[in-house]
């Protein structure tokens, strides 16, 4: 039997819905939600990204404002527009598109964004809260992630997730989600010795690497739920980090690069955006 394919955009579509809704009651009471990406240099990816949450967030209705800043921009200028944005009251979302030229401090930067606008759930305020699991602003990719598995009515208590990858924006904090669904959560990076041994434990096994095809069929459980975080660029074509075509028949659900996790990181950024405006 052949995995099913988990629509993420699908899932995202019939959530934006929801979340259009809820800007429509914001509005009637006067409150127009707003989201503020600052987009430092020319990165070809990250001009792609950006302009995906633009587009989305004006598909619901929500404000958007992009900041272009040239590759030169300052960490001091930098620093000095997100305290300005941090005390204007109409913007809700503070969003500093990643990784910023070598000259800016990244730390810095997400620090000093203030912890009741920052929808990237970046800041260790942030972090921290959910840690001890208090409610937060969730970072966008791990629950987009935990969203879609419980959309598809995976069981997550008791079950063991495996994460490949351990970076502070993805692999780190979605482990930390699951393990607060009660999964028993095992965390694997470049340092893991015998990496197959691993997912082949997985009930849940999640990629989060960026190396196309670094997971293949023997190192999946028969019947895992595999997702697959990584984007690729190759040969021109978007590809994640597990062979689809050879995993497909070995997994019970697998999420397809593009149309997988990637539509659901920007609705967890509009869902962030809505709770700050509220
Ligand atoms: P990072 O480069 O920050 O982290 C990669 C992680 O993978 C590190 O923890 C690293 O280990 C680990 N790793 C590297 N090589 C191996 C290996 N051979 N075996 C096991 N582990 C390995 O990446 P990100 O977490 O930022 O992103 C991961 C992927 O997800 C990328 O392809 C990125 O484009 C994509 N992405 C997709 C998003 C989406 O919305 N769909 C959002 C964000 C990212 P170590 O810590 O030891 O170095």
């Amino acid at each position: 039997m052949m995995a099913v394919v988990i629509d993420g955009k699908q899932v995202a579509q019939s959530y934006r819905l929801k979340l259009k809704e809820e800007v429509a009651r914001l509005k009637e009471q006067r409150i127009q939600p707003k989201l503020t990406v600052i987009l430092i240099g020319e990165d070809p990816a990250s001009q792609s990204y950006v302009r995906g949450k633009e587009k989305a967030a004006q598909e619901i209705g929500m404000d958007s404002d992009l900041i272009r800043l040239p590759a030169e921009t300052t960490e001091s200028e930098l620093l000095h527009l997100i305290e300005r944005l941090n005390v204007d009251a109409s913007v809700h979302g503070i969003l500093v598109q990643l990784p910023l030229p070598q000259h800016i401090d990244e730390s810095k930067v997400i620090f000093a964004i203030a912890p009741e606008k920052d929808v990237d759930g970046f800041h260790p305020v942030s972090v921290g809260k959910m840690m001890i699991g208090e409610p937060t602003f969730l970072p966008c990719t791990p629950n987009g992630i935990l969203h879609l598995v419980k959309e598809m009515n995976v069981p997550i208590a008791g079950r063991h997730v495996v994460v490949v990858g351990r970076s502070q924006i993805v692999g780190k904090p979605v482990g930390m989600l699951f393990l607060n669904e009660s999964a028993t959560v095992t965390y694997c990076h470049s340092k893991t010795a015998d990496l197959a041994a691993m997912t082949r434990q997985a009930d849940i096994l999640i990629v989060a690497v960026g190396v196309p095809k670094l997971i293949t069929a023997d190192m999946v459980k028969p019947d895992a739920v595999v997702i697959d975080v990584g984007v690729n660029r190759v040969d021109g074509k978007l590809v994640g980090d597990v062979e689809f075509e050879t995993v497909q028949e070995v997994a019970s659900m697998i999420t397809p690069v593009p149309g997988g996790v990637g539509p659901m990181t920007i609705t967890m950024l509009l869902h962030n955006t809505i709770e700050a405006a509220k």
